[in-house]
């Protein structure tokens, strides 16, 4: 059984134009697979549906052409672990089997390959045998090929050799077509003020749309409330809070990124140099300063940390700006900068 979420289907996936291209693209692959774009690399932000269209597009493998159209579908974390536990058992002839019998081979999140040059280099081995058998090759991934950081040059380019295609945020327009259908899913109706208050609070990320309509939801049958606008301000408080616009995350990793002349990708990387991690911590800190954010979601802005590392960081931050006037100073114009603009 493949592990895929029932309600990741084309159906359920609502298009505007910060998803046109990638959503025709993905139904392409689905109606031609190895004919139409291979490989097909899809990227964007976080919670902008890489996943769900990666799930639709299986769905629609197996709809159209049975069980008997062999799909790989793997996290790459998957990919990984099962290729180091393969090492260990010296079993690699039966990982590069299972890959290689695939009539499509779906991987998500590469960019979690970043670093990992043995499994890179067995990954390239898998594409190059998948790709020369004519199997499509599917992968999702945070940012454009060129990007992710410690890739392989060999590996950026047979990625392009396809079609790139990339996921934006979704327009207003877009977010309260999400918003409506999301709680249609649930036999439910999110009235229009209520919805525009939503989308005007939640701009960046599907995802989050998706909790709002959870949380707001869950808390009008609690309380037995209608869903209005009021319910909405309670209910959604901490979201509307946060969205000061002169801090936000997005602000914060821009300013750190440009002081310290590194890539926005490579604060939201796993990247361990320590030219990256310092800065990393850094913008952790003042995220953790400046937003209402939690812990865990500011782990997951600065490349899937946990809350345990941000505390780390926030604690080594505050070691250091005691130890160092020098750095203080340089952390307080930083806080300032980001108090001022907007
Ligand atoms: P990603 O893999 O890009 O981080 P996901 O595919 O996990 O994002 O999407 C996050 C959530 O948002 C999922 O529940 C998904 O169904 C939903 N979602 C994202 N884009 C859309 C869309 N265009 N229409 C409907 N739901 C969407
Ligand atoms: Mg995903």
């Amino acid at each position: 059984m493949l592990p895929l979420n029932e309600q990741y289907t084309f159906e359920n996936f609502i298009v505007g134009s910060c998803n046109r291209f990638p959503h025709a693209a993905a139904m392409a692959v689905a109606d031609a697979p190895a004919t139409a774009y291979n490989p097909f690399f899809l990227h964007g932000g976080p919670g902008l549906g890489k996943t769900h269209l990666l799930h639709a597009v299986c769905h629609a493998f197996l709809a159209r052409k049975g069980p008997g159209f062999h799909i790989a579908y793997f996290s790459c974390e998957s990919f990984v672990n099962q290729y180091i536990e393969s090492a260990e058992h010296r079993d690699l002839d039966g990982f590069r089997d299972r890959f290689r019998q695939a009539d499509a081979l779906v991987i998500d999140d590469i960019h979690f390959l970043a670093g990992k040059e043995r499994s890179q280099d067995e990954f390239f081995h898998t594409f190059n045998s998948l790709y020369n058998a004519q199997k499509q090759i599917i992968l999702s991934s945070d940012s454009p090929p060129r990007d992710i950081p410690t890739i392989e040059d060999r590996l950026v380019s047979r990625f392009k050799w396809g079609l790139v295609a990339k996921i934006d945020p979704p327009a207003f327009e877009t977010r309260i077509s999400i918003l409506k259908r999301k709680a249609q899913i649930r036999g439910r109706e999110i009235p229009n003020d209520v919805a525009e208050f939503i989308a005007n609070h939640v701009t960046q990320n599907v995802r989050e749309l998706e909790g709002a309509v959870l949380k707001l939801l869950g808390y009008a049958g609690l309380a037995h409330r209608p869903v209005d606008l009021d319910l909405a301000r309670e209910a959604l408080g901490d979201l509307i809070r946060r969205d000061d616009p002169h801090v936000g995350i997005d602000r914060i990793q821009r300013l750190v990124a440009e002081k310290f002349s590194l890539k926005l990708s490579d604060l939201q990387s796993r990247h361990r140099l320590k030219s990256i991690a310092h800065p990393r911590q850094i913008g952790m800190y003042l995220s953790r300063m400046l937003t209402s954010y939690s812990l865990e979601e500011i782990g997951g802005y600065f490349g899937g940390r946990d809350h345990s590392t941000v505390i780390y960081a926030i604690a080594k931050i505050e070691a250091e700006m005691r130890r160092d006037p020098g750095f203080k100073n340089l952390l307080d114009s930083l806080e300032g900068t980001l108090r001022r603009s907007g």
